[in-house]
């Protein structure tokens, strides 16, 4: 039987491409023939040839196997996967880029997602392995990403464009320049049966940001009440307490939100907000928000500027000309009235022309 090791992720360099280990950390530079594919050069003369692919990343065993048959007849079994889901190959031999191109394509697999094209999608876990999902993030991922195939492999974007998309409101997704994030729009229903068998109530009260949550007795057993005037509907206490059911096929929904980055690269990273709320969760294909993201990105690659990231182009051109540009409403659902935001209101009496 194999012992796990519990010290971390084992050491990267035994599975690099010989010609990376061996000049790991002496490239001289790198630059891109073509989308999808990277070119570095080593000091000592050495060259290497990155292709990436995009994937569905929830795959099947058959799928795999076909991606490790490409790996094995064209790289030498050479493989790495982006922190996108992109699969990338190395070769050393020029003449062996054009064949795995084609070898790629053939089989489905998209090649781009490099320089200013619009990357494949982050998404998070999902159902497939997270107990609080509110929607299912592969196949929002899936049908976005079918309709914004030519911008993966043509780099036409004005800065790269990332997208990600988050299957709840309060855990993992991260900074995009757009955003897909499930929206609860109703508090939790609690199913005061299971909640004394299920929660360990204090935990649960200790949970919710705003306070909204209280020890009750109901119907003569210990569970839990919500004040709603409080709740803010962000889907905490459902982790710890899943008797406290907040997805609803009506009232969970999904918001939009742009301008956030994670890079230092030219500006410091940025926080987004959100531009449009209330997006029917509308599976399999999601019609309602795949729209609304190609309107934005649509907007921003006519009027960005080069160069100029999503919030680069908004902090430009402000807010309100975003909106009238995107041609999107703006709604109270979209003021920012959590208690932290005053440090990113307009909280002072000039009044600005
Ligand atoms: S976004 Fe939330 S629901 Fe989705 S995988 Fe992450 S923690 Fe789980
Ligand atoms: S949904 Fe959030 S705000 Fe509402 S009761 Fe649960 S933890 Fe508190």
């Amino acid at each position: 039987m194999r012992t796990p090791i519990e010290s971390g992720v084992p050491d990267n360099k035994q599975y690099l491409h010989p010609l990376m280990a061996r000049n790991y950390g002496n490239w001289k530079y790198h630059d891109r023939p073509r989308p999808g594919v990277l070119h570095h050069v080593a000091h000592s003369g050495d060259q290497i040839w990155t292709v990436r692919a995009g994937t569905q990343r929830q795959m099947d065993l058959f799928t795999i196997r076909k991606l490790c048959d490409i790996a094995d007849t064209y790289a030498d079994g050479h493989v790495r996967f982006t922190i996108r889901s992109n699969i990338e190959y190395m070769v050393s031999d020029p003449t062996r880029v054009e064949p795995l191109i084609e070898a790629l394509t053939t089989n489905g697999f998209p090649v781009g997602g490099t320089g200013n094209s619009v990357s494949a999608i982050a998404h998070t876990q999902g159902w497939l392995h997270c107990d609080i999902p509110g929607t299912d993030a592969s196949g929002a991922v899936k049908a976005l990403m079918d309709e914004l195939h030519e911008e993966f492999i043509k780099e036409e974007m004005p800065n790269r464009v990332h997208l990600s998309t988050s299957c709840c409101e309060i855990n993992c997704g991260g900074q995009a320049d757009i955003a897909i994030i499930v929206q609860h729009t109703k508090p939790p229903k609690i199913n005061h049966d299971l909640v004394a068998n299920m929660c360990e109530r204090p935990t649960v009260v200790a949970r919710c940001p705003v306070a909204a949550i209280r020890p009750a007795m109901v119907n003569g057993k210990p569970s839990l009440e919500i004040d709603e005037s409080k709740c803010m509907c962000c889907g905490a206490c459902y982790p710890p307490c899943p008797p406290m059911q907040i997805n609803d096929p009506e009232n969970s929904k999904l918001a939009i939100w742009v301008g956030g980055k994670n890079s230092n690269a030219r500006g410091k990273p940025t926080f987004m907000k959100m531009v449009a709320s209330g997006l029917p969760n509308n599976a399999p294909r999601w019609p309602e928000v795949s729209a609304m993201v190609k309107k934005i990105l649509t907007t921003y690659k006519a009027d960005a500027r080069s160069w100029e990231r999503m919030a680069d182009w908004i902090d430009r051109i402000g807010w309100p000309a975003f909106f009238e540009k995107c041609d999107l409403p703006f709604t109270k659902y979209l003021i920012d009235d959590w208690r932290g935001s005053r440090a990113s209101l307009n909280a002072s009496t000039h009044i600005r022309f």
